[in-house]
């Protein structure tokens, strides 16, 4: 496996809609292999591969639900969930909550900026694993709010485009990024 370059904005590919996938072969494999190692690496909780320059509708995600409480105040520090890892290719969103929720979110492919934005608090989608077979997903909450980053990233919108205000964070502001 190889770590792939994370490219940042002003790359005109983070403004193209990706193409489809529809060769599964040792290449897409491969790219797949890399891009997980790639977020692990950042470290993200999603990537998409126009962020690692690949034109294509091909996401990864990687996150653990116990991961929502860490800043809650008084909470007991419980083991963390086992990290869950998704790959998803040609992801399209079927149904989305009519429920939308605000959320703090950065991005890979835009260092040094933070935003808050809306997005719906669940999903029902449906796309291709990496062999190729019909996978369907449903998802909530942070997840939910990873994967509709990661599917804008293959339509070439960004988080900043859908933000309602966006910010430097302070040094010790961290959030996920995608
Ligand atoms: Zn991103």
């Amino acid at each position: 496996m190889t770590l792939r370059t994370i490219v940042t904005l002003p790359e005109p590919i983070l403004r193209r809609k990706a193409k489809p996938v529809t060769k599964f072969d040792k290449n897409l494999q491969t790219l797949i292999d890399d891009m997980i190692e790639t977020m692990r690496d950042a470290p993200g909780v999603g990537l998409a591969a126009p962020q690692v320059n690949v034109p294509e509708q091909l996401i990864v995600v990687e996150y653990s639900e116990e991961d929502e409480d860490e800043g809650i105040e008084g909470a007991e520090k419980i083991t963390p969930a086992p990290k869950k890892l998704f790959v998803m290719i040609n992801p399209e969103i079927v149904k989305a909550s009519d429920e939308m929720v605000m959320g703090v979110e950065g991005c890979l492919s835009i260092p040094g900026l933070v935003g808050e934005v809306e997005r719906h608090q669940a999903l029902q989608l449906k796309g291709l694993n990496r062999h190729g077979k019909p996978m369907k997903l449903k998802v909530d909450g942070w997840l939910a709010r990873i994967f509709q980053h990661e599917i804008d990233h293959v339509n070439g919108v960004l988080f900043t485009d859908r933000a309602k205000r966006v910010w430097k964070p302070e040094p010790d502001e961290e959030e996920d990024r995608v």
